[in-house]
């Protein structure tokens, strides 16, 4: 059940006796893909780094209605040189990039898609796991999994800056406004704001070579998987911007390595990804487990003293009772 800040309000002292007498704030069940479950599937064969999907995230996102990037009255988070806005040049995700595309390189890095003297890009952003950690430890809900969509959105009106969505993440996605005097957590939300008007993700929108493309969980499994059957250098008619897309680039299929990532890890996710080089290699923790993060999040965080939970819950409380923020109707 989802609660807003005023019913937090009234119920955070008694949540803290709640915590005191050792119950859990959420339950930790195993989750099911939703039937209606969309995400995006990566190949990083197929990227050509031109970080179109970045630039399209950042222009959506700072948008106001609903862009995860977009705060009353901040800036638009873009470098400038001069009076334009140009690319920008982070290398990590960070409170103003959603979204990152990397790059391996070993040795001359002249072969593509190979490891030795190879490169490859890799795309971080949410994974949009199946059984979010981020959102089964947050005390407010203020990350939520979206039912029918699967994807994991973020209510800042809630949020109390607790920070455990960031600790609970096993692929260090969240991220904090540490520049801010109201700070906030930032993370890609599948652009799900754009779903209601038949929109999908930005970041495969405008990305020109079939490496992002948005789709049905099931359907993005299944081309994963038909993409994992093909012969190398056979051509292969790879559909642009999202699974069912008439649209096609007829190339040579790539040596992938034999995985899909997102499958199983961390329980599944709703972004898979595909590449020609070890995931490890691609920046990806190869100690994180296909069990689903909440059970293991949740054996940790009830061994924090309830007496330190009650009073940080307190302590939230007090905050929002004294945070000038908009007023309730603005928030609506
Ligand atoms: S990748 Fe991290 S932030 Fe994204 S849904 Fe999973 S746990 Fe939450
Ligand atoms: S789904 Fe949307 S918010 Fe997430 S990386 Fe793509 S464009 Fe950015
Ligand atoms: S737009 Fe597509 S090809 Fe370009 S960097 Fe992004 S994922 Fe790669």
């Amino acid at each position: 059940m989802a609660i807003n800040r005023r019913d937090f309000l009234k119920a955070s002292s008694g949540g803290a006796l709640l915590l005191a007498s050792g119950a859990t704030v959420a339950e930790a069940e195993a989750k099911e893909l939703s039937p209606d479950a969309v995400g995006i599937l990566y190949d990083a064969t197929l990227c050509i780094g031109c970080k179109s999907c970045m630039v399209n995230c950042k222009r959506v996102n700072t948008l106001e209605k609903g862009g995860a990037l977009y705060k009353p009255g901040r800036d638009i988070p873009y470098n400038y040189k001069g009076d334009f806005p140009i690319w920008d040049e982070v290398t990590e995700l960070s409170d103003t990039a959603l979204s990152i595309i990397k790059a391996y390189k070993e040795g001359t890095g002249l072969n593509r898609n190979e490891v030795e003297n190879g490169f490859s890009f890799v795309k971080n952003h949410c994974m949009h796991c199946i059984d979010p950690a981020c959102a089964s430890v947050c005390p407010v809900e203020a990350l939520y999994k979206e039912p029918a969509s699967g994807a994991v959105i973020y209510y800042r009106d809630r949020c109390i800056g607790c920070r455990y969505c960031q600790i609970a993440c096993p692929f260090g996605i969240p991220k904090f406004e540490w520049g801010s005097n109201d700070p906030l957590i930032v993370k890609c939300q599948l652009c799900h704001h754009r779903f209601p008007e038949g929109g999908y993700s930005a970041c495969c929108e405008f990305c020109p070579s079939g490496a992002s493309i948005f789709g049905p969980v099931k359907e993005l499994r299944e081309e994963a998987k038909r993409r994992l059957s093909l012969t190398y250098g056979k051509y292969y008619d790879f559909p642009v911007q999202t699974v069912g897309s008439e649209r096609k680039l007829a190339k040579q299929a790539s040596r992938y390595i034999d995985r899909i990532y997102g499958m199983t890890e961390a329980g599944g996710t709703q972004y898979l990804l595909l590449a020609g080089v070890p995931f490890d290699m691609l920046g990806f923790n190869p100690q994180i487990s296909d069990q689903e993060y909440p059970e293991l999040t949740w054996d940790y965080i009830q061994k924090v003293p309830a007496l330190i939970v009650g009073l940080l819950l307190a302590g939230a409380a007090s905050y929002y009772a004294t945070r000038n923020r908009d007023g309730e109707d603005k928030e609506k």
